[in-house]
């Protein structure tokens, strides 16, 4: 994040909009990943899971997205899913036109297809690759994108890979080092990011790192860190860790950062995660990052986060908020007219 970059996000809080968005922007995925949040039931807090929603393909999809995008003009763009390349051929077509607009691009995927060479060579453009852990576990809980699957698919592009650190990885010492060794060689590897397993409030489950295994984990991270300059996670960054923010209205990345789901209207809330997450135990890299943002002091007094909050209250009291688009969307008007069953 550069400073125009900054000073762009300032701007559009003053106003009450919301720097970023993220759009799940399709119900479907090829994997069912244990502890995945977007297909909890408890994801979208109506009632109504993901599964259970309408979506959209082909150029209705690409004509939604961007009408989203058009209306809420972030700085950023997740795309996220179910697994996006699902619908591949929409995206491909979607990211260029998104991009000329000058958002910038993040499409968070299994990589359990081709990803196109030139998404590696795009200005702007980020494609972040999940994966859960060493090859004999990630094979398991991420098949049928398998470590091989990935390697193959990513084979002529660049991406950034991204582990979300579990209770049973750091059981076992070493892993990580292990894992950042073996994705760090590889040529396709831009750079490696780790969050750590976000639980739901109440939670009980194998995922969840104790509060030993989380400081281990930053522990262990910032020592890689220093070996492998492919880790991308700084010593202001890991810190955020170990002192997570306590509720989403102290959640920097929660309060400018708008999730749309599959039906591109319902909107996620308090963060990406939907339903009640425990921030206490949370482990998002977004939210650490921007974490890390708000806790710098400038001129080594006032906390950016400081002017962050003020400028939050300016914002929904003065500014003039994004009018919604309509509840229904048009595009399911036009399908209709059309006689499209849609999916
Ligand atoms: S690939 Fe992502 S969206 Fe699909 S099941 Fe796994 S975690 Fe969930
Ligand atoms: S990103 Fe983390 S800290 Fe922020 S609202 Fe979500 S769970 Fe809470």
């Amino acid at each position: 994040m550069d400073a125009s970059h900054v000073v762009k996000a300032w701007g559009k809080i003053l106003k009450g909009h919301a720097p970023s968005l993220s759009i799940e922007i399709t119900k479907e995925c090829p994997l069912r990943c244990p502890g995945c949040y977007a297909y909890d039931d408890a994801h979208l807090g109506t009632g109504e899971t993901l599964r259970s929603l309408s979506d959209f393909k082909g150029q209705e999809l690409i004509d939604g997205v961007l009408e989203i995008v058009d209306r809420y003009q972030p700085l950023h763009l997740s795309i996220v899913g179910g697994d996006p390349l699902v619908r591949y051929r929409e995206v491909e077509a979607m990211i260029p036109l998104i991009l000329e607009r000058g958002t910038h691009v993040q499409l968070v995927t299994s990589a359990f297809r081709v990803v196109p060479a030139e998404w590696g060579t795009m200005k702007n453009l980020n494609v972040v690759v999940s994966i859960d852990g060493l090859q004999p576990e990630h094979d398991v809980r991420r098949t049928p994108a398998t470590y091989e699957r990935i390697l193959k698919n990513t084979a002529d592009t660049q991406i950034t890979v991204h582990c979300t650190i579990t209770g049973q990885m750091m059981k076992r010492p070493g892993y990580l080092a292990e894992f950042v060794e073996f994705w760090s060689a590889r040529p396709q590897i831009r750079k490696i990011w780790f969050s750590m397993f976000t639980p739901q409030m109440g939670d009980k489950m194998p995922e969840i790192l104790t509060a030993a295994e989380r400081r281990q984990a930053v522990s262990d991270i910032d020592l890689l860190r220093k070996r492998f300059p492919k880790l991308e996670m700084p010593e202001a960054l890991l810190r955020e860790f170990l002192n997570p923010p306590h509720n989403p209205q102290e959640c920097v990345f929660a309060q400018t950062t708008q999730t749309f789901s599959a039906d591109l209207r319902s909107e996620i809330t308090p963060c990406q995660f939907g339903g009640n997450p425990d921030c206490q135990q949370c482990g998002c890299i977004a939210s650490m990052v921007l974490a890390a943002v708000a806790h710098h002091k400038l001129g080594g007094i006032i906390p950016v986060g400081a002017i962050f909050k003020a400028s939050v209250k300016f914002g929904k009291t003065f500014g003039s908020p994004v009018t919604p688009l309509p509840t229904k969307p048009r595009l399911v008007e036009i399908s209709k007219a059309a006689g499209s069953t849609g999916d």
